[in-house]
């Protein structure tokens, strides 16, 4: 069974964008290994928990299937509910749209009361951006899918701090703005009259109090520029120009805000026996004019290595032989395309002796008028 990372966080599932990320602040201040009484082993599941919790779209997958596709796929290759449908894979974007941003909401509010808290936080934990990259393929790599490393030179989440930004095991102080309650109370004029409310204190984020000490490493910012290795699972019959989206891959964002997404546009090279359109591969295959007159046996060449074609005789140069399911697997689902051989048969242009006696032969008897 999954871990329950609501349960590790020590929240609802019904929690929201925000008290997730002030459970897993409070987490980590608890958990650090620089700390006293730290454990990095539940640090380290606390950070899993946040990391997909607090990605919408991972988030969705979790609490759907009981797991993300990325973790699916490291099991065992298909995604929840037995397709390759991967979640994070687009062609050309657009299609990420249906989960609904409940941070919205809390923005629709804020503006309706004038309280703009949703937007100010916002500011503060400031969301990655995204990077775009290209990566090239071999013919094969894109028909058959591959499992690929690329480096990035990127904004990663600081490894010292974990992304909080704060010096891990440095003193504490009470929260200026709040006094260490941790709330602060608004009053403020609206349509209805004046109205109080109790919101969370925008300084420290419900904790009371605040780091005394920024990170060294990152300056607070909870995160660093540095190389970075990416295992890109590629999946089988993409194609050249598409793109593969990879949520979260994108540039950390400033203390543990939203990290960007990695958009990979494919570059597929061409294969010199191969042309493929779509699911379908295309070839060629020449024999002798005499072969086509009676009939032979041919060995094509296919994605799955050679296979024996039988040629029936009197087959015409220009006829196409379809190899069912013998091309490219279609992307997210099921099957594949087929190979066509189109057939030339090849007239011979330098004939002596005996060869041009017989074919003189057998002109005559069909009453041709051959040209000396
Ligand atoms: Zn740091
Ligand atoms: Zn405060």
């Amino acid at each position: 069974m999954a871990k329950d990372y609501y349960d590790i966080l020590g929240v609802s599932r019904s929690a929201s964008e925000d008290e997730i990320k002030r459970a897993f602040r409070k987490k980590a201040h608890e958990l650090h290994p620089d700390k006293a009484h730290g454990d990095e082993a539940k640090f380290k599941e606390a950070n899993e928990a946040y990391q997909v919790l607090s990605n919408k779209e991972k988030k969705g997958q979790y609490d759907q299937f009981g797991q993300t596709f990325d973790q699916a796929r490291r099991q065992g290759g298909a995604g929840p509910g037995g397709f390759g449908g991967f979640g994070d894979f687009s062609q050309g974007g657009g299609f990420q749209q249906g989960n609904v941003d409940f941070g919205d909401l809390g923005d629709i509010f804020g503006d309706i009361f004038g309280f703009g808290s949703g937007r100010s936080k916002r500011s503060r934990a400031k969301s990655g951006r995204d990077i775009q990259a290209d990566l090239n393929l071999s013919f094969r790599e894109a028909v058959f899918g591959i499992e690929k490393e690329i480096n990035l030179y990127k904004q990663a989440v600081c490894e010292h701090c974990y992304g909080l930004g704060n010096e891990p095991g440095a003193k504490n102080e009470t929260c200026p703005t709040c006094k260490g309650k941790g709330q602060v109370r608004q009053v403020v004029n609206s349509f209805f009259g004046q109205i109080a409310q109790t919101t969370v204190c925008p300084t420290c984020e419900g904790q009371g109090t605040i780091s005394a000490q920024k990170c060294r490493v990152c300056s607070g910012t909870g995160r660093t520029r540095k190389d970075q290795t990416i295992k890109v699972s590629v999946p089988a019959g993409i194609d050249d120009g598409e793109t593969l989206r990879l949520s979260g891959q994108g540039e950390a964002g400033e203390k543990s805000g939203h990290a960007g997404d990695l958009y990979l546009r494919i570059r597929v090279q061409s294969d010199s026996r191969f042309v493929r359109k779509g699911a379908d591969i295309f070839s060629e295959v020449n024999i002798s004019f005499p072969a086509a007159a009676l009939g032979t046996k041919v060995e094509i060449e296919t994605l799955d290595g050679s296979v024996s074609m039988k040629i029936q005789a009197g087959t015409q140069s220009g006829k196409i032989f379809r190899l069912n399911d013998k091309g490219v697997p279609f992307l997210r689902k099921r099957g594949r395309g087929d190979h066509l051989i189109t057939v030339n048969v090849i007239t011979p242009t330098r004939i002596h002796g005996k060869k041009k006696k017989l074919l003189e032969e057998l002109a005559e008897l069909d009453g041709e008028n051959i040209e000396e």
